[in-house]
């Protein structure tokens, strides 16, 4: 097998592809160990209302606090976590910490409207997942309505009824749908119609203003009529400036995120920061 994979091959591209292979098999032992060590953590980063100037939401966003190599992001470790199947496991874990620690704020008397925990394909196309949300649910007493999740338009694309009818279970459960990274996956429209979905959040390489570069402010101002025409909630990601909120809640965008308002956070830093974020909030709006 090795042989037949490298035949014809240049002798350092096949050394470095062997490399790279050994790398991703070491990455994922530790991975798989590090899901029954507990060293996934979760962090925090919250939304605001554009009219309200309060927080309303939480996103999730797993960590991997890795032995040696230290505090990982998921670009380092989630499209691996994908192909080896190890994100379905990473996945309830995620969703059942970020369950519990809304209940955590709920009894703090710090209440969010949804908190919201992404999902990969992979993970929205396990057969168990209905009933492993079902189930963390139940486990946390959470309220399905206090949960969102963020799926990919990608996976929405497929428009497959597999998804249709998942989408819909989920829906009668009361939880939450939005489209991560709106825009940037293929343009074909007609699902946002067809699916039941809530909420779309706008990738942060529309959000952006540049001066020499005109277009992607047509475009987010596209997004915000077809949301409004489908009675969907808009959530502007990646927001870095004053001047983005300004003019996103101008355009008429009714949710924003990004590192103007805070960077993800410990589920403790945030609960110390209510406050003050709550403030920061209120600021970023007048
Ligand atoms: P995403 O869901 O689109 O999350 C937003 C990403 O943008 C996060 O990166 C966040 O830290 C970052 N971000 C937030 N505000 C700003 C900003 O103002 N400017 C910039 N430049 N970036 C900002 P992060 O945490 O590294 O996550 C990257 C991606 O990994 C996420 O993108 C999501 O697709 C995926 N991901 C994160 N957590 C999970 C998880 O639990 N499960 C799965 N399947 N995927 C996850
Ligand atoms: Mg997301
Ligand atoms: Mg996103
Ligand atoms: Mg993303």
């Amino acid at each position: 097998m090795y042989r037949s994979k490298h035949a014809g091959r240049n002798i350092v591209t096949v050394f470095e592809e062997t490399l790279q292979d050994e790398q991703s098999l070491t990455l994922e032992h530790e991975l798989r160990e590090g899901l029954s060590n507990g060293e996934i953590t979760v962090y925090y980063q919250p939304q605001i209302h554009l009219s309200a100037g309060t927080i309303t939401g939480v996103e999730a966003l797993v960590r991997w606090q890795h032995p040696t190599r230290g505090l990982l992001s998921p670009g380092e470790f989630i499209q691996l976590a994908e192909e080896c199947g190890l994100i379905v496991e990473l996945g309830v874990i995620v969703l059942r910490m970020a369950c519990q620690e809304m209940k955590l704020w709920e009894r703090q008397g710090i209440s969010y409207e949804t908190v919201w925990v992404n999902l990969s394909p992979r993970q929205f196309q396990s057969p168990d997942l209905i009933t492993s949300i079902q189930d963390v649910l139940r486990e946390t007493g959470l309220s399905p309505t206090s949960l969102g999740l963020e799926i990919t338009e990608s996976l929405a694309m497929k428009n497959t009824d597999l998804i249709m009818n998942k989408l819909r279970q989920l829906r009668d459960l009361g939880v939450r749908i939005a489209i991560d990274d709106f825009g940037t996956g293929y343009s074909s429209l007609s699902y946002l119609q067809q699916f039941p979905i809530n909420v779309i959040k706008v990738d942060k390489s529309f959000t952006r203003i540049s001066s020499d570069d005109q277009n992607p402010r047509f475009i987010v101002t596209a997004i915000l009529a077809l949301a409004r025409e489908l009675n969907l909630r808009v959530i502007a990601e990646g927001m870095e400036h004053i001047e983005q909120i300004h003019w996103m809640r101008q355009e008429g965008c009714d949710y924003a995120q990004g590192y103007v308002v805070a960077r993800p956070m410990t589920p403790e830093m945030l609960t110390k920061m209510h406050r003050e974020l709550c403030d920061r909030a209120r600021e970023l709006i007048h």
